[in-house]
């Protein structure tokens, strides 16, 4: 089945002012109940890492676990999880970032990954590229190398993905929404 970018968009839900005013909010959980768009872009991702250097996927809380574990089962690699403030036990590591009002943190669990390890970092979405630079910052931290960012969805507008290669670390998204 080849990839459809139009098929893709139109299951892909837009929902206006959520979960506050002025949001887009791009909605894929529709995609999940749909087998044909989530074969789709699971395999467009699957084709794309299928011959990479990369030694773990690394999927941020929480739709960037549903197609990643796709990717890691099909791809047979590691995942590992990157998620928000207390919720992963054991040792881990944490990271802050700044979010439009406040902050957040994203933690992970200190054996996730180390160093020599080549890592694909993976989000469902990229708005201002905080959470994944987050993400980026843990891995380095453990001594890791982010060999590139990927997400289904790009806000180019909201320059994330810019600010993400702007570190060097490469981007890979399918779909843009202005
Ligand atoms: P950011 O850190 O600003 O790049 O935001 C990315 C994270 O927030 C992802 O985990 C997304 O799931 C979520 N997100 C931000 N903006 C949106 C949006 N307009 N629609 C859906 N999810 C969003």
């Amino acid at each position: 089945m080849s990839y459809d970018e139009y098929y893709v968009k139109s299951v892909i839900r837009t929902l206006p002012d959520w979960p506050e005013p002025g949001v887009m909010f791009r909605d894929i959980t529709p995609l999940f109940k749909d087998p044909k768009a989530l074969r789709m872009i699971s395999d467009a991702f699957i084709q794309r890492y299928m011959d990479s250097e990369m030694t773990h996927i690394a999927c941020i809380d929480a739709r960037g676990f549903l197609i990643a574990s796709i990717m890691a089962y099909q791809l047979q690699k590691p995942l590992v999880l990157v998620r928000k403030k207390g919720k992963l036990p054991g040792k881990t590591v944490h990271q802050e970032y700044q979010l439009e009002y406040g902050t957040s943190a994203v933690e992970m669990q200190v054996d996730s990954v180390s160093a020599g390890d080549k890592v694909l970092v993976f989000d469902d979405l990229i708005a201002t590229g905080g959470t994944i630079l987050a993400a980026c910052t843990l891995i380095k931290t453990l001594g890791a190398n982010v060999i590139e960012c990927a997400a289904l969805i790009d806000l180019p507008d909201l320059q994330g993905s810019t600010r993400i290669q702007d570190t060097g670390i490469p981007v890979y998204t399918l779909l843009a929404y202005e």
